[in-house]
């Protein structure tokens, strides 16, 4: 019986088909159920307010937001069709393989060869995204957004590689050890892996890779502390400390945000957002517990756990047909032996050309979830301090330093805007104020 037309690998295919096809409706399910659809529930007075910059931004400070995005979206765009266009060449051409084989031709031992082809793929790709990377930093330079140095930059996009290489190497010598081992139902440790390697890289990643970026101390003892540690406890969220990160080494936009769960669930606060007034930095602090509150860093880990299991098992599909491996020029023996085939090392680039489509087709999705995740977040900052006024200046505040897009188009929706636009979240604080009869913040622009 000869593979992979024999019974056993048609068995082991229909096996991962349906697994998958269990994950992604597992996945849709949790979103469907989870996802806060209508984040400001109940009956607006008068209806809801229409986002629109005109009321509340100047026309400098609309004009300055086009000419920003028309300077931000070249590089954007290009960067994203360059790096898509790279990676299928190398993973459905024998380029990739090619590449892999040179590089590892001296080299013996399979995990070596796999952890060299996870480092030379990656490194490639990245340079390939170097230059429109630059064009981007340029504008952000340009516009004063960006305070970084170019060799702090570029340290920057060292440390970020050398993430990206820990990342992949560990992820596929774990996928190829299993695809060696256990050359028909692989797919399904790989499955348990994936979801495990998701999990951890969250709970990690807030004490293993935030401090390669950036330095975090505790926000000192003062009013400030006081007053936010004694919001979350009003708010039922355990927070063991609010940390300040040193951003303004590389920023001058402003942010915050909430990450890790258990016991690496932190708020960390950019140092660039502690000039603003106390009232404002409890507004984002307020959105913020948001999320804790609603375990939303907890519920997208399993989320994204359970969407990399079923792409993995769809990946069993794809990474053994042998018309995409031949495609890929990666030789498929009558009989399969090991390191041939999927288990072969130079199958890698197939392997991160396939991950980049998944990853492209996920993305509108998960923008879509955040933006509702965000406004539900938006919503419980108006519950917890009952100050729409506040709240608007901040958002205005936050759009004008972050030369935040305004009026973003659809496709800018769909692949970059993981929150709502700032005149969208003024908007809700309106809603808000009417909702629950407090003073309607009045037009920001002639303040
Ligand atoms: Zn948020």
């Amino acid at each position: 019986m000869s593979e992979p037309a024999g019974s056993g690998a048609r068995t082991s295919r229909i096996a991962a088909a349906v697994t998958a096809a269990v994950l992604f409706a597992a996945v849709g399910i949790v979103l469907a159920l989870t996802t806060p659809w209508n984040p400001l529930p109940g009956h607006v007075p008068g209806g809801h307010a229409a986002p629109d910059p005109a009321l509340d931004f100047s026309p400098g400070e609309i004009a300055r937001s086009r000419a920003f995005d028309s300077a931000v979206n070249p590089p954007a765009y290009a960067g994203l069709v360059a790096g898509l266009v790279v990676v299928l060449a190398l993973g459905l051409s024998p380029a990739g393989s090619r590449l892999v084989g040179w590089t590892t031709a001296r080299v013996r031992r399979w995990p070596l060869r796999i952890a060299l082809a996870a480092v030379v793929l990656t490194t490639v790709l990245r340079l390939c995204g170097l230059p429109f990377d630059i064009w981007s930093e340029s504008v952000l330079r340009r516009y004063g957004v960006s305070t970084q140095s170019w060799p702090a930059w570029l340290v920057d996009q060292l440390k970020s590689l050398g993430v990206t290489w820990v990342i992949y190497t560990v992820a596929l010598l774990l996928l190829y050890a299993l695809v060696r081992r256990f050359p028909r139902y692989w797919w399904a440790g790989a499955a348990g892996g994936g979801f495990a390697l998701v999990v951890a890289v969250s709970f990690l990643y807030p004490v293993a890779v935030e401090p390669v970026f950036n330095r975090f101390h505790p926000l000192p003892k003062g009013d400030l502390r006081t007053d936010l540690l004694a919001m979350a406890s009003r708010d039922g969220v355990p927070v063991e400390d609010v940390l300040v990160a040193d951003a303004s080494r590389r920023t001058t936009s402003l942010n915050a945000y909430v990450s890790g769960f258990g016991s690496t669930r932190r708020i960390v606060v950019y140092d660039t957002l502690l000039k603003s007034p106390r009232d404002r930095i409890e507004s984002i602090v307020a959105h913020e517990l948001g999320h804790a509150k609603h375990n939303d860093v907890l519920w997208g880990t399993l989320v994204g756990a359970l969407g990399v299991a079923g792409a993995i098992c769809l990946l069993q599909l794809l990474l053994t047909s042998p018309r995409l491996l031949r495609r890929a020029g990666v030789d498929v023996p009558a009989e399969p032996r090991r390191g041939t085939g999927a288990s072969d090392p130079r199958s890698a680039a197939l392997l991160l050309a396939l991950v980049a489509v998944a990853t492209q087709i996920g993305t509108p999705v998960q923008n879509l979830v955040s933006r509702h995740i965000e406004a539900r977040a938006d919503a419980h900052a108006l519950d917890l301090t009952r100050d729409p006024g506040t709240f608007a200046s901040m958002q205005h505040e936050l759009s004008v330093r972050n030369i935040s897009d305004l009026a973003p188009d659809p496709v800018e929706y769909l692949l970059w805007l993981t929150h709502p636009a700032g005149p969208e979240r003024i908007a809700m604080a309106r809603d808000w104020a009417r909702m629950h009869h407090a003073p309607v913040p009045p037009p920001l622009r002639d303040r």
